[in-house]
């Protein structure tokens, strides 16, 4: 079958070749555009049933309407989060869809580990010190992690990573705050509420799943309860985050520090390959301060997670083809 590869799809066909050529039923056709209202036909003119897909924004019934009207049957994305599937278009136009639900919670997890000794050894500052020709350390008195209560919201696969890697730095205490417990966390930290974790934390860590009803669950109420110097982590989605909150508990001094891998309306960071001004006003005043770290929604970007990825998105890809069903399938067309 052959699946089509827009030029969207960071890495091309490329990324997928290792994995594809193991199987003699899927053929990858680079499309050298976006997909558009306009490009999808280039499905039908190769021959494409397949297609991976990612996106960062969700298109209209029409898009999906003329995917399937062009052969395609199986759309796959080769990424975790799936908001840019249009779920009931999908459905009516009979395209079923599959995403890759976890390749490595190691590589986001290390990434917060870094995060979180970046923050407390005041790493933006010594660098841009450094860089600037200073050598001095005033300001630079950094903390240990044994003496530091570490919460962590969200205990779920890549939460208690998180938790086994910062073990070995033995942390004073770790808490853990999720409303569906998971009993191996037990093994690192003591669950409690979100008041007692924010009331007892000097380093809180965000991987809790973002929903609707979790939407910027750290806002003004929520940094008023958690301790003065408060170092707060986000790496799972920017809108748990109220951004002007955060900013304010910077502004004023409440908060010690704020590492963020991601930022709501972040979509339109990576939309240019480089920008004179950032195209997000809240994040250019925070990056002002040093004490605040800025990454890409880079957290997951290892060598080890984007090879799972691939290997997942083409096992679902080969499932679909020689089944017509996959145990990755979120929409069941
Ligand atoms: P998971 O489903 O295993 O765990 C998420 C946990 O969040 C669950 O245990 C759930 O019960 C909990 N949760 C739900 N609502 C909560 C709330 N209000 N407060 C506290 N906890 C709550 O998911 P995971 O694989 O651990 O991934 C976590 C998140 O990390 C993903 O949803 C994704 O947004 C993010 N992520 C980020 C990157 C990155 O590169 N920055 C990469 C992958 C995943």
């Amino acid at each position: 079958m052959k699946v089509a590869v827009y030029n969207t799809v960071r890495g091309g066909t490329e990324r997928f070749r290792p994995y594809a050529d193991k199987y003699d039923n899927i053929e990858l056709v680079a499309i050298d555009c976006p997909p558009t209202l306009e490009t999808l036909d280039k499905l039908k003119e190769f021959g494409c049933e397949a297609m991976i897909y990612t996106s960062d924004h969700q298109e209209g019934e029409e898009f999906f309407k003329k995917i399937a009207e062009n052969g395609v049957r199986y759309v796959c994305c080769c990424c975790t989060g799936y908001d840019h599937f249009n779920i009931s278009a999908m459905k009516k136009y009979g395209l079923k869809g599959a995403n890759v639900p976890y390749y490595s919670p190691n590589a986001i997890s290390e990434h917060t580990v870094m995060l979180v000794l970046a923050a407390l050894r005041h790493f933006r500052t010594q660098i841009l010190n450094v860089e600037h020709g200073n050598y001095q350390l005033a300001g630079l008195m950094g903390r240990e992690i044994r003496n530091m209560s570490i919460g962590i919201v969200g205990a779920g696969r890549i939460g208690y990573v998180t938790m086994q890697c910062l073990s070995g730095f033995r942390p004073g205490k770790m808490y853990a705050y999720d409303p569906f417990p998971n009993e191996r966390v037990k093994e690192y930290a003591q669950f409690t509420t979100l008041d007692d974790l924010y009331a007892k934390c000097d380093v809180i860590i965000y991987h809790a799943i973002y929903n609707e009803k979790n939407h910027h669950m750290v806002n003004a109420e929520a940094i008023r309860k958690m301790k003065d110097g408060v170092i707060l982590i986000n790496v799972s989605r920017g809108g748990l985050f109220d951004t002007d909150a955060v900013l304010a508990g910077i502004e004023s001094g409440k908060l010690g520090g704020v590492c963020l891998d991601v930022i709501e309306g972040e979509g339109i960071l990576k939309k240019q390959k480089q920008y004179d001004i950032c195209p997000i006003s809240s994040l250019s005043k925070l990056l002002a301060h040093p004490n605040v770290i800025f990454t890409p929604h880079a957290a997951f970007f290892t060598d080890e997670a984007d090879s799972n990825m691939n290997e997942t998105t083409i096992e679902n890809l080969e499932s679909y083809i020689t089944t017509g069903s996959c145990d990755k399938e979120v929409v069941k067309g």
